[in-house]
């Protein structure tokens, strides 16, 4: 279905919080939430708003830190 808000569609919760860590690895602009849209009743990523609580989890912030560590490297990596 598709949604005026132009927004990448999830289709499950589990994808819309992976697409959510993902974010934070990778932006510094990074989304902070996700929410069930009403238009089109699929997950979006949001950058407004409060953070969710599942990027307050220990586990997840220790991924985050893991994997932007691990980007650093191979963009290093890479301009040599
Ligand atoms: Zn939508």
């Amino acid at each position: 279905m598709s949604c005026s808000s132009q927004k990448k569609q999830y289709y499950t919760q589990e994808e819309a919080e992976e697409a959510l860590i993902r974010s934070q690895i990778r932006f510094h602009q990074a989304a902070l939430s996700y929410y069930l849209c009403d238009e089109c009743a699929q997950f979006h990523l949001t950058s407004r708003g409060e953070k969710h609580p599942l990027l307050s989890q220990p586990q997840v912030v220790e991924r985050i830190k893991n994997e932007q560590q691990l980007q650093d490297w191979s963009d290093r990596l890479r301009r040599k």
